[in-house]
């Protein structure tokens, strides 16, 4: 649709970054794009307009952006998801494995009361790691995740069918091979 290629022609690729054969997907571009930015927000949200949603979990740092607008376009609260060390109060982190070792992430222990309704969000899923930490992590707290959002997948890593493996539900707005 016209729609879809709006937005998918405001992605733009950077070969070799950050490392040699990495073809990264920047939405630093589509973000810039005031036509785009709003599609992107407006097919995000528009399955759950007029459903209870209490809040929105971003993982950092893209995950705040589009999580942001999500959240106010849904009278949503919003929960930071950060890299350990940059949170004031008392939370629950969760380790998961990067390329190279490891890393952890963490979240308010309160952020997100017992059986509220929780949609994940990011800007792209590849191989699922970080999502599937996430989901940990609001699992932990006794969220109730209703799905997981992110613009961009990239398929062939899999993280789809890991977070579906977790039920989980998954959208996303675009793919590239
Ligand atoms: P995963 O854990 O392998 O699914 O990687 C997803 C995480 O890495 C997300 O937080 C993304 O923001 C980031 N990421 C991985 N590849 C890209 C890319 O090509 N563009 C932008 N972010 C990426």
């Amino acid at each position: 649709s016209s729609s879809t290629d709006t937005l998918l022609a405001s992605i733009r690729t950077i070969p070799d970054y950050p490392k040699p054969g990495i073809l990264f997907r920047d939405i630093t571009t589509l973000l810039g794009n005031a036509q785009a930015f709003r599609r992107a927000i407006d097919e995000l949200v528009h399955p759950y307009a007029g459903r209870k949603v209490d809040k929105i979990a971003g993982i950092e740092a893209r995950g705040f952006i589009l999580g942001g607008a999500v959240a106010h376009q849904l009278s949503a609260g919003f929960v930071p998801i950060r890299k350990k060390g940059k949170l004031p109060h008392e939370t629950v982190r969760v380790a998961y494995s990067l390329e190279y070792g490891l890393d952890e992430m963490e979240m308010h222990k309160d952020g997100v009361a017992p059986g509220e309704k929780v949609i994940l969000i990011d800007d792209l899923i590849a191989t699922g790691g970080t999502a599937e930490a996430a989901v940990k992590l609001l699992r932990q707290i006794g969220a109730d995740i209703i799905a997981a959002c992110f613009v961009i997948d990239l398929p062939d890593l899999g993280g789809r069918k890991k977070l579906e493996a977790l039920n989980v539900p998954v959208r996303t707005l675009m793919a590239f091979d």
